[in-house]
Formats: structure tokens, C-alpha cells, sequence
């Protein structure tokens, strides 16, 4: 029998004989039957005692003597502390499971109800695991044989790690962001004006750098959302080793991020700041197997100049960041009160844009474009008009980058569409003789992955077909196409349709790019046309150009022909077409059918 055992005995022994006592009396009336009966049932209520005690699964039961030591040890302590029974038989309880700091009071706490009769009420504590661990438990505490020689302490303790571990976690997800683990808004904003009071009693200065990745939506939708997650972990990642230990740093929505500074000035921004975020982006980041170059913008803000709260801080480089993406990829922007009312006076145009789509404020005028060798309008281009009820007309070259900013471009796009399809299907039954009408595209419009189905659709419901409506892209929006897009276009291209790169020589200095694309046609940017008789750098270009375009058996088109002198320039390096003022200013559809009415309706143009 085990020395527990024997104490244990010794304890049930102890209560049997106070119990024994009350029998005597008890006896004496009763019968010796009654008696034995007493005592079976005391001995069974005994066992039933034990029995719970050692089934318990989750209640931990120790048991001390008047010295503290162990007595009672159950599987369920076994489980809680680390140690077995047998190791633990006579050791003192505040040798086992009582951190350092509670041995005394814990040992003051026991003399002075074993002494005193104070009671120690139950509590919460965190007592110590064998490995050294904290063990968060409910413990009560009762005392048997209170007022004798051998009182006995049992102390019943009840394990609290699940609860303190949900409670952890709600904790935190009230905190945290669950994605990339770092903290979000509201802990971010606490943790920045804790570091802006600091800031103020030191006198020092600090930047706030505002994150967002330039076009994640587009990631999310060709990849999927899980590796567009995996992209938001790698960057939070590569952003925590830029930034010191302690500068606080969140993930403020979707794709953006926060990053304060401390100790920067604005003058050192630049240096110390942009060239490290844009390091960090430079290596391609693999999602979905795939490498893929990741570009942001940057919105900075910095303390005092710009707001002394985290709000006002945060607020100023989430606008600069608004600005820094109008200037499209890997844009920086500092915050300054001009650029706020630039924004605001942006908000507001864009809001009265959406009205304008649903109160019929837009209209498409119609430019010609003429053979340079016949003098003749063969096709049109479509552009975007604008006449706000609420004064002068706005220029497309303003709404349009605003447009880009949300799904508005969108609508905008599908009006465009659907009106220059309206429009050339009535041209087509009045007789009109005019080839194609031309659409502009933009980057986000033509990064909808469903853009090139819409066209067709379009194209299909006026019984329209590869010769009547055309498209032109910049440069711009081809080099960043990615392989779904330059698919659709590819696909437009084997059907017929005519894509032309708008404002040719402004994109890119790289050349190469071109014989990848599908594309027919180059519309040289009319700023080389503009100069090019006077200026023999603006010339050279202009040459090049179309040499190249030539070259490679594209069309060439000279945008912005206004003089006499462009004119000669442009048919002696025969362009095929010619546009500008020189020839036609864009004109309502009315003023095309007048003009074109007078070349006499039923021939058709050269529409395929
Ligand atoms: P773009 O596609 O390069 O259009 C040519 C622009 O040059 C037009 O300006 C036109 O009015 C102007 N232009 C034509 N000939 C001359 C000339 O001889 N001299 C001068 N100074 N200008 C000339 P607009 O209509 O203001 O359009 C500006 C830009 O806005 C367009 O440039 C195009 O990028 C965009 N845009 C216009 N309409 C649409 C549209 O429906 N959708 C999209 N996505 N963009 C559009
Ligand atoms: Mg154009
Ligand atoms: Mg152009």
C-alpha cells in the first residue's frame, strides 16, 4: 500500500471514528442489524466520495496536511501539474505548483486559517505547471478537521486554459487583423497617438506612410482570393523587416497599409522611406506559381505639419495615396492642403458624373479621320462629351482619370459602347458612307475580364460586325495587359477588328513591346505632330515613328494636324490618315450627317 494511501486511510479512518462516536448513542436504541446497515451505507457514501473525486476528468483535488504536504493527489491534478501521485507524496504544496512569488503569502494565507480559522476564499490564480508553465485555474479551498490536530486542506481547482485561451483569441480578433496578424485600425490609431504623445513631449517629427497595391483586384479576381491572401501575407511580411521593432504598423483594409515612422522628417522621406517600400516590392512575389510584379502607391503624411491625432494623420496619407493613384502605378504623394481640395473638388465631380449618366448630360461627338492620299473621311472617332447642367462643358481628359477610380468607368464604358453602336447602326440603314467608328478604351476598362464578350454582345444586338466599330488603347494600357486580356484582343484582332495604340510616343521608350501586340494601327500623340515643323528633335521623332510603324506593316495616323505645314510634313512621310482641327473639330452625330450628307448618302465607306 502506498504511503497516499495510507494517509488517506488514516484521514477516513479519523472521520469514521467521529461518526463511530454518534453511533454509540445511536446504538444503544437500535438493533444490531440497524447498526451494521448504518454502517454499510456510511462506507458505500465513503466510497461514492472517492469514487467522484478520482473520475472527475477536469476537477483537480489535492489534499495537505497541517504542514502543507501532499496527501491527496487525483488523476485530474496529474493532468493539470505534471506530476504523478507518487512524486509527489509528502512534498510541500508550495514546492510544487506555487510560482516564486506566492510561496509566502500562500504559506501566511494557510497559518492563519489553520491558526485564526481566516478562511482562503476561492479565486482565479495562476499556479505553475511541473515544466514551469503558468496554469491558469479556479481554485477553492476547503478545510476538514478544522479545530483539531490534523486539519486538512483539500484544494479543488479547475483548469481555466480553454476559457483564457478563447478568451485570447476574442481578444484578438477584436484587435488583430486575422490575416496578416498585425493590428487593426483602432489598435493601430491607439498605438499611433501613444507614439504622437510621445512625439510632442520630445519635440521630434514623424512620417506616416500609407500603402495601397496598385491593382489588387485585378489579382484577386485572375488568381482567387486565398492567393490573393498569400500576396497580403508575403507583403506584410517584407514591410515588417523595412520598419523598426517598435514603429507601429496595420493593415487598414484589403490592400493597404499603414506604417508610422518616428524620428523621420519629410525632407528625409524620400530617401529613407519610398526607396526602402519600393525595394521591398522588387523582387516578383509567387502567387499561385505564378511570379507576379507587385506595384503600390504611396501616400505620406507627416507630424506636426499635417495633424497632430492618428486620425488626421491617417486620414491625410489615405488622400495623398487617392492623389498618388490618380498618377497611376508606383505613384508617391505628400499630403498638402491643396491636394485635399483638389480631392474634395474630384469627389464632387465624380458624384455629379453619376448623375450626369442618368440625366442624359453626355453625348459622343464624332472626329474624321481622312486618307491622306484621297482627302476623304473614311472612319471616326468617338469622344466623350460632357455637358454639365450646372455650368461649362468638362473635358474628358479631367472625368475620365476620375471615372477610372471606381466601377464608374464602367457604365461610362457601356454607354460609350452602346451609343457609338446605336449610332453607326443607323449611319449603316440611312446609307451614310462611312467605314468605322472608333471607341477610346481605357487600363481599367479594358482589365474587366469580361469586356471583349460585352463588345461582341454589343456589336451583336445592332447586327454590327469587325468593319463598323474599332478600338484604340494607349500604350500604357497594352504594356500592362496581362495574358487573359492580350488573349481577347488577340482574338479581336483574328476576326478583323481594327486596335490602334493612341497617343503613340508618350508610353514608353521601349520599343520591342510592339510586334507582340495586336494591333493595326499607330496614332502618333499629337504633341510631335505639333512641333514637328519647327522643332527637328520633335521631327526625328515623329520620322521614327512612322518608320517604325511602317516597318512593321502597321497604319499610321497623325493626330492633331491644325497647319498647312503638319499637313505637307505628314504626306511627305505618307501616314495613311490624318485627324485635327486642320481638317474637322470632333462634331455632334447631327453636324457628321450634314457633312457627311453632302458626299451623298448610300455609298458605304470601306466597312468590312
Ligand atoms: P484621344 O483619344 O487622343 O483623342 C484626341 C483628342 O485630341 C481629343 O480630345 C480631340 O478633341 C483632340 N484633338 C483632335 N484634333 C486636334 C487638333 O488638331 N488639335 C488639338 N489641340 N486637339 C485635337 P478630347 O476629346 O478632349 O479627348 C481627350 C482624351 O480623352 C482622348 O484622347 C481620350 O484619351 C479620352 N477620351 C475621350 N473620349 C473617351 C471615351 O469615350 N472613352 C475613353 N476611355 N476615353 C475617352
Ligand atoms: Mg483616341
Ligand atoms: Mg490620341
Amino acid at each position: 500500500m502506498s504511503g497516499r494511501d495510507t494517509r488517506v486511510r488514516k484521514w477516513l479512518a479519523g472521520r469514521w471514528r467521529q461518526v463511530r462516536a454518534g453511533w454509540c448513542a445511536l446504538c444503544e436504541r437500535a438493533s444490531r442489524d440497524d447498526a451494521d446497515r448504518l454502517r454499510r451505507q456510511y462506507l458505500e457514501s465513503e466510497q461514492r466520495f472517492r469514487a467522484l473525486l478520482e473520475s472527475l476528468p477536469r476537477v483537480a483535488v489535492q489534499g495537505y496536511d497541517r504542514h502543507r504536504r501532499v496527501i491527496y493527489w487525483n488523476d485530474a491534478s496529474t493532468r493539470l501539474y505534471g506530476y504523478a501521485p507518487d512524486e509527489v507524496q509528502g512534498r510541500l504544496l508550495e514546492e510544487l505548483i506555487i510560482p516564486d512569488a506566492m510561496r509566502e503569502p500562500v504559506i501566511r494565507a494557510h497559518h492563519a486559517w489553520v491558526e485564526q480559522g481566516v478562511e482562503i476564499p476561492a479565486e482565479e490564480l495562476e499556479l505553475q505547471h511541473k515544466s514551469g508553465e503558468r496554469v491558469p485555474v479556479f481554485s477553492h479551498h476547503v478545510m476538514l478537521n478544522e479545530h483539531t490536530d490534523d486539519p486538512l486542506m483539500f484544494c479543488i481547482d479547475v483548469d481555466l486554459s480553454d476559457q483564457k485561451r478563447a478568451h485570447r483569441e476574442l481578444d484578438f480578433a477584436t484587435r488583430f487583423d486575422a490575416l496578416t496578424h498585425l493590428p487593426n485600425r483602432q489598435t493601430f490609431e491607439a498605438q499611433l497617438d501613444e507614439l504622437l504623445a510621445h512625439c510632442r513631449s520630445q519635440d521630434t517629427v514623424l512620417a506616416l506612410l500609407y500603402l495601397d497595391i496598385d491593382r489588387f483586384v485585378e489579382i484577386n479576381d485572375a488568381l482567387g482570393y486565398e492567393q490573393g491572401d498569400r500576396l497580403l501575407v508575403e507583403l506584410s511580411r517584407r514591410l515588417h523587416r523595412i520598419k523598426g521593432g517598435a514603429d507601429p504598423m496595420a493593415r487598414l483594409s484589403g490592400d493597404e497599409f499603414v506604417i508610422a515612422f518616428p524620428g523621420v522628417r519629410r525632407e528625409e522621406v524620400a530617401v529613407q522611406l519610398v526607396q526602402k517600400v519600393q525595394q521591398a516590392l522588387r523582387a516578383p512575389f509567387v502567387v499561385g506559381g505564378v511570379r507576379r510584379q507587385v506595384t503600390a502607391c504611396l501616400g505620406i503624411s507627416c507630424y506636426p505639419d499635417n495633424g497632430a491625432s492618428a486620425r488626421e494623420l491617417v486620414r491625410h496619407a489615405d488622400v495623398a495615396k487617392n492623389r498618388a493613384k490618380l498618377d497611376g502605378r508606383g505613384s508617391v504623394w505628400f499630403f498638402d492642403q491643396r491636394l485635399h481640395d483638389e480631392l474634395l473638388h474630384q469627389h464632387r465631380l465624380v458624384e455629379r458624373l453619376e448623375w450626369a449618366l442618368e440625366r442624359d448630360e453626355l453625348a459622343l461627338h464624332y472626329q474624321p479621320l481622312v486618307s491622306v492620299e484621297s482627302g476623304r473621311i473614311e472612319h471616326l472617332e468617338a469622344l466623350l462629351r460632357w455637358q454639365s447642367a450646372e455650368g461649362a462643358p468638362i473635358s474628358p481628359t479631367e472625368f475620365i482619370p476620375l471615372a477610372e477610380q471606381s466601377d464608374l468607368i464602367h457604365r461610362l464604358g457601356d454607354w460609350v459602347m452602346e451609343t457609338a453602336c446605336r449610332q453607326r447602326a443607323r449611319w449603316r440603314d440611312l446609307g451614310l458612307p462611312i467605314g468605322r467608328i472608333d471607341i477610346n478604351l481605357s487600363g481599367r476598362q479594358v482589365s474587366r475580364p469580361d469586356l471583349v464578350e460585352r463588345f461582341e454582345a454589343c456589336l451583336a444586338r445592332h447586327g454590327l460586325g469587325a468593319g463598323h466599330i474599332g478600338i484604340e488603347l494607349t500604350e500604357h494600357v497594352l504594356i500592362e495587359a496581362d495574358e487573359r486580356i492580350l488573349e481577347g484582343l488577340r482574338r479581336l484582332h483574328r476576326q478583323g477588328y481594327h486596335i490602334a495604340i493612341d497617343d503613340f510616343g508618350t508610353g514608353y521608350s521601349s520599343l520591342s513591346y510592339l510586334k507582340h501586340f495586336p494591333v493595326k494601327a499607330l496614332k502618333i500623340d499629337r504633341a510631335f505632330v505639333r512641333d514637328a515643323p519647327e522643332l527637328s528633335d520633335d521631327r526625328a521623332i515623329l520620322e521614327a515613328a512612322v518608320f517604325i510603324g511602317h516597318r512593321l506593316g502597321l497604319e499610321v495616323v497623325a493626330e492633331g494636324v491644325e497647319t498647312h505645314e503638319q499637313l505637307a510634313l505628314i504626306q511627305a512621310l505618307r501616314c495613311e490618315w490624318v485627324q485635327g482641327f486642320h481638317f474637322f473639330h470632333p462634331m455632334s452625330a447631327a453636324d457628321i450627317e450634314r457633312l457627311l450628307a453632302g458626299r451623298g448618302a448610300g455609298e458605304e465607306g470601306n466597312s468590312g
